[in-house]
């Protein structure tokens, strides 16, 4: 069964009351957009202006993390609660910024997959080698590795979206070949088949991230068992993130 593309974008740290603009901007090409399916990430002080802004459209509102408990003394994080109370309806968990930045492990990063799907959050796990992995041949035992564990228990095709970003990848410019890219994508979706059957693995949606730009889109995004993108600078800018949007 063919799966409806999922077109994200992760601002970062990026993004003020000012950026709403280019928010309504691409919700209002999203309208037009109908055979895929649209996100933006704001940073969290965004979620509840940007998810009320797009009420009614085609863009769904997620967060960049969120925390594995509920509530509680944990000075500076946010709850799956939390960002369902904002408005969100997803929330990408394992970000390599978050996994090498904030030390997070994969144990960490599923349970706080847990936490969101408990919450009724699509969880959008990232997964991804970095570039001495790739060149000492380890990428797909890495990035099955982190799949494996990172892999919430509830994982189906409503609840969880893997997003395989390689870290040298990021904000680089650089991407991997499409050959690259497919022989990834496959072997990912064939650990989800051994971990879910095939009915339960062939509905979750595998992302590619990493210098995603309106030029090389419809390329990756044409590779077989790639059924997205999870797009970072490029989702910044209503035009950029349209014509990638465009490009499926
Ligand atoms: C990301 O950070 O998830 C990402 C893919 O960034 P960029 O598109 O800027 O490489």
């Amino acid at each position: 069964m063919a799966l409806t593309h999922l077109i994200a974008g992760n601002w970062k740290m990026n993004g003020v009351g000012a950026s709403l603009d280019e928010a309504r901007a691409i919700a209002e090409g999203a309208a037009a957009l109908t055979r895929i399916d649209m996100l933006i990430c704001p940073p969290a002080t965004l979620i509840a202006r940007m998810a009320a802004l797009c009420a009614g459209t085609r863009l769904a509102i997620g967060g960049q993390d969120c925390h594995a408990a509920q509530s509680g003394a944990f000075t500076g994080d946010i709850s799956a609660a939390m960002l369902v109370d904002a408005g969100a309806s997803h929330v990408i968990v394992g970000h390599s910024e978050r996994r090498t930045l904030h030390a997070e492990t994969s144990a960490q990063v599923r349970a706080k997959a847990e936490a969101a799907l408990g919450q009724g959050l699509v969880a959008i796990i990232c997964i991804g080698e970095t570039l001495a992995e790739r060149e000492a041949g380890e990428t797909l035992a890495v990035v099955t590795g982190q799949l494996r564990a990172s892999l919430p228990a509830g994982a189906g095709g409503s609840t969880v979206v893997i997003a395989y970003e390689p870290v040298w990848a990021i904000g680089t410019g650089k991407t991997p070949t499409s050959a690259d890219v497919a022989e990834v994508h496959a072997a990912l979706r064939a650990e989800l088949v051994s971990l879910l059957g095939a009915g339960n693995a062939g509905l979750i949606r595998l992302l590619y991230g990493g210098s995603v730009k309106p030029s090389n889109a419809a390329e990756m995004m044409a590779l077989p068992n790639v059924n997205g993108a999870l797009v970072g600078g490029a989702s910044l800018k209503a035009a950029d993130f349209l014509a990638i949007a465009a490009a499926v």
